[in-house]
């Protein structure tokens, strides 16, 4: 076994109210799964943790330590906190090649997942586990959604998601790869065929725009659209990313990997300001990404972006847009816009008595049911972008929701939520 991973484990406290669980979204019991690894129980502590979070070998790698477990850690305070996401890919990483849980005698119920993305790919674990039949609907290729599709391997393994995949197979979950809801097979359709409940998890894939003369150009290109599959660029030497989220260092970073001498990352803001996590933002500067704070993009060519440069006011602490200051022309071969995302609208736009507000997200109450009876949704698509740890305390809400819905037709019990109408299909 590795000698660091032993060698946290004995630091650990194992404190009787541990302040790390209560730090977690999803309140993973940590003292106990470091006990029963250091009692050569890793099983144990696998199953522990898969049954909390199907997701714990994945938020073990990508989770932001620091503000959850790990910052809430009794010891952050003295020294530095146990290396909890360490020890939680080890032993997470090492149950998914074991996984064999036992589950609830299957029954004749259906549910349709739309998405695969951390939400969808959550509540297929926690459904087949209860005896559900599942059937994943993912209009990639392969299942995973932002996980494959918009964190590089450098962050996240893809070996991680193919032994996923293996596992739900082996567990009897159905996955239809390559077709879209909404506009082929409709929501309608999946209650005719027979399902009891439709999720929606399909996340946020339209790119947020600058909307600004040049967008449309050549060399200009969306991160959601280059971190899907960066070998179909021709980036060139040089490329700035605007955005400084944890995605435009992702983005950065695989630019960097792809070819491109320069890459820099253009900001309105300050330093300060970033919104990116410090580690993230580290690992770009060691790998070479260079920053440009202040700058507003104007127009683009297909030389580089005119941009106005913004001041920070004399004497503010924290400046949050600066003052204008004049202009200056920052070449670059290629652009990449990484200012966020929303939801697509072709789930709800072919199908009834589906709400969404004003920025297109769809309207769910704390259970994670929308406004249509039947039809439930967590994730990105619901709270815009959050993290992979956040959309998973979701689907186990969403997960008894719709238990309850299917066993007792229950549409009551949750806190007040939207109004919901009969479903019209039955
Ligand atoms: Fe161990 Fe830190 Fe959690 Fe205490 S707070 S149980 S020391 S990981």
């Amino acid at each position: 076994m590795n000698f660091h991973i032993l060698e946290e484990c004995r630091r650990c406290l194992q404190c009787r109210k541990p302040s790390c669980t209560e730090g977690c979204p999803v309140g993973t019991e940590i003292p106990k799964m470091i006990r029963l690894l250091l009692d050569g129980n890793i099983n144990e502590s696998g199953e522990m943790l898969f049954r909390n979070n199907p997701l714990s070998a994945i938020c073990a790698l990508v989770c932001q330590h620091e503000k959850v477990c790990e910052g809430h850690c009794i010891l952050a305070k003295k020294q530095s906190p146990i290396q909890i996401g360490n020890i939680e890919h080890y032993i997470s990483d090492y149950y998914l090649n074991v996984l064999d849980p036992q589950r609830e005698e299957a029954h004749n119920h259906r549910v349709a997942i739309i998405g695969s993305g951390p939400a969808g790919l959550s509540l297929a674990f926690f459904l087949v586990l209860k005896g559900y039949g599942v059937t994943i609907f993912e209009a990639n290729e392969d299942i995973g959604g932002v996980l494959r599709y918009g964190i590089p391997a450098f962050r996240l393994p893809k070996d991680i998601l193919d032994r996923m995949r293996s596992r739900l197979r082996e567990m009897g979950v159905k996955i239809r790869p390559n077709v879209l809801i909404g506009s082929i097979v409709t929501v309608d359709e999946l209650f005719r065929d027979g399902f009891d409940a439709v999720f929606i998890g399909t996340g946020v894939w339209n790119p947020n725009k600058l909307n600004i003369k040049g967008e449309c150009l050549g060399n200009v290109t969306y991160a959601i659209d280059f971190l899907r599959s960066p070998d179909a660029f021709d980036l060139g030497a040089s490329v700035v990313v605007i955005g400084a989220g944890n995605s435009a260092m992702d983005t950065a970073r695989t630019a960097l990997r792809q070819g491109a001498r320069s890459v820099r990352i253009m900001y309105h803001r300050g330093p300060d300001d970033i919104p990116a996590r410090d580690q993230e933002v580290q690992y770009a500067r060691i790998d070479g990404v260079k920053f440009e704070f202040y700058r507003k993009a104007l127009e683009i060519t297909e030389k580089g972006i005119d941009c106005e440069i913004l001041r920070r006011p004399e004497g503010a602490e924290k400046d949050p847009d600066g003052e204008p200051g004049g202009h200056v022309f920052i070449d670059a071969d290629t652009i990449i816009v990484c200012i966020s995302q929303g939801p697509r609208s072709n789930i709800v736009s072919n199908t009834t008595g589906i709400d969404i507000n004003n920025k297109g997200l769809v309207v769910v109450d704390d259970c994670g049911r929308t406004t249509r009876e039947g039809v439930f949704a967590s994730g990105d698509v619901v709270t815009g972008p959050r993290t992979v740890v956040e959309a998973v305390a979701f689907s186990k809400r969403v997960e008894q929701a719709i238990d309850c819905y299917i066993r007792e037709r229950c549409t009551a019990g949750c806190p007040p939520g939207p109004r919901r109408r009969k479903n019209p299909s039955k």
